[in-house]
C-alpha cells in the first residue's frame, strides 16, 4: 500500500512539476557531464532531477537568488550519481544552501597535545550528516560548464551524503549485496595507503586532499570517477572497478563530448 502511494505521488510530481523542455535541452547542451548520456539515461536523469527539485529545498543566502535553472544545474548533476541507484539514496535530509562564493567557517580543532585551536577556513562545499548540504555557486559554475579533471564540488558533497547513508561517514557507502565488503575495504584501503606514501615521497598523485581521511578519499575518487574516469582507471584500475560496481555505471564507456 505504502509503495503504491509512493508511486502515485512520484507520478503526480513528474506530471505536475516536470522540467520544461527548453530548460532540459539547455542543461544537456551546457553541462558537459550530461552531453554524453544515452537516450535512456537522459530520460531517467530528467525524472530523478524533477523529483530531487521537488523534494529538497534549494535556496541561496547572502543575496544569491536561485533560479529554477540554477537549482536544476545542481540537481541534475547530483542525480547523475544515482542514475542506477535508488532515488532513496538521497534520503534523510531536506535542505541545500547555496552561497554566492566560498564561505568561511570557524572550527575548533584539538591537536595531538589536547589543546583546542580555533581555525577559520574558506570552503567551496560542506555536507552535514543528517543536515544540510552547502555549496558555493562560484565553484558549482566553475565545475559544471567546463571539465576540470578530478574537481566537481557537487559530486564531492553528494558523495558524502551517499557515504553517510549507513550511519557513518567513513568512506564506505552501503554496498550492494553482490559487493563483498572485504574487497572494497582492501582495495580502497590499499589505494589510500599508497596515496599517503606517494605524497610522502613527493611524487605525482591525484588531488592530495583525498589523503585527508577515508571519507575524503571516497568523495575525491568519486569526483575523478565522473569527471576524469580515464585518469582514475590509470591511477588504480581496481578502485575504478569498485566505484563502477557501486555506482553501477561505467563513465569511460560514454563517448567523449
Ligand atoms: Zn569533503
Amino acid at each position: 500500500m505504502l509503495s503504491r502511494l509512493r508511486r502515485y505521488r512520484t507520478l503526480q510530481t513528474l506530471r505536475h512539476h516536470g522540467l520544461p523542455d527548453h530548460l532540459w535541452r539547455k542543461l544537456r547542451k551546457n553541462l558537459y557531464l550530461l552531453r554524453t548520456l544515452g537516450n535512456r539515461e537522459a530520460v531517467e536523469l530528467r525524472k530523478l532531477t524533477t523529483l530531487l527539485l521537488h523534494e529538497k529545498a534549494i535556496h541561496g543566502v547572502r543575496g544569491l537568488e536561485m533560479t529554477l535553472e540554477m537549482r536544476a544545474v545542481i540537481a541534475s548533476q547530483a542525480c547523475l550519481m544515482i542514475l542506477e541507484l535508488d532515488f532513496g539514496s538521497f534520503k534523510g535530509w531536506k535542505e541545500l544552501i547555496v552561497y554566492p562564493g566560498a564561505f568561511k567557517v570557524k572550527r575548533t580543532v584539538t591537536d595531538e597535545y589536547g589543546i583546542a585551536h580555533e581555525q577559520a577556513s574558506a570552503l567551496s562545499g560542506e555536507s552535514w550528516q543528517d543536515g544540510p548540504l552547502i555549496l558555493s555557486w562560484d565553484d558549482v559554475e566553475r565545475d559544471s560548464y567546463k571539465r576540470h579533471p578530478g574537481s566537481h564540488v557537487i559530486i564531492h558533497e553528494f558523495a558524502h551524503k551517499l557515504d553517510a547513508l549507513n550511519g557513518r561517514v567513513n568512506g564506505m557507502p552501503p554496498l550492494h549485496p553482490a559487493m563483498p565488503i572485504e574487497k572494497w575495504s582492501e582495495t580502497l584501503g590499499a589505494a589510500y595507503e599508497h596515496l599517503q606514501q606517494q605524497l610522502l615521497r613527493g611524487g605525482q598523485s591525484i588531488n592530495p586532499y583525498a589523503a585527508t581521511s577515508p571519507a575524503e578519499f571516497f568523495a575525491v575518487l568519486s569526483e575523478y570517477f565522473f569527471t576524469a574516469p580515464a585518469i582514475l582507471k590509470r591511477y588504480c584500475d581496481e578502485v575504478y572497478k569498485q566505484l563502477a560496481a557501486y555506482y553501477r555505471q561505467d563513465p569511460l564507456s560514454r563517448t567523449a563530448p
